[in-house]
């Protein structure tokens, strides 16, 4: 029997820099995204992807986030190094929301739902209305090219040494 509140994809991820990274052996079924005004101020960001991971299934492997207290219940973890949001954690709850963007294959989980809606930015209630620009690679293949080549983010699988 599959557990309906769980969705089975294991995936390590991590920060930017590769100073923490985690491993998850399960998702819960519950991934999406949040446009709530704390989330955006947490990561200078207009929306944050996150999918909760039970602690029986989550492994950090290298390092350990730090964390800000955003309210006296919320733990928000990022990397001290290089600033990257990697989790959000309910004092005393049993799972971590994790940031979707820190996997590294977050194009494997779905995403479900969206909440904090009153923050939501007008022009992100429809994407399509966006114009599409296309690839990093289309747009520029030379500079792609240079800041591949000169790349200091950590790859995105596991590394026995980094850097
Ligand atoms: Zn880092
Ligand atoms: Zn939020």
């Amino acid at each position: 029997m599959s557990d309906p509140d769980r969705l089975d994809i294991e995936m390590s991820g991590g920060c930017q820099c590769g100073a923490v990274r985690f491993h998850a052996s399960a998702l819960m079924a519950n991934p999406h995204i949040c446009h709530c005004r704390m989330c955006q101020k947490a990561t200078g960001q207009l929306m944050v992807a996150a999918v909760g991971v039970r602690e029986e299934h989550l492994v950090w492997t290298r390092g350990a986030p730090t964390i800000f207290m955003s309210s006296d219940y919320a733990e928000r973890g990022f990397c001290p190094h290089c600033g990257t949001t990697l989790s959000f954690h309910f004092k005393g709850a049993r799972h971590w929301a994790m940031a979707m963007g820190a996997f590294d294959e977050p194009w494997r989980i779905p995403i479900h739902f969206q909440i904090g809606t009153e923050g939501r930015h007008p022009a992100l209630a429809d994407l399509n209305g966006i114009r599409d620009a296309g690839t990093t690679e289309a747009a520029d293949p030379a500079g792609a090219e240079r800041i591949r080549l000169s790349s200091h983010q950590h790859p995105d699988h596991d590394t026995e040494f980094w850097p």
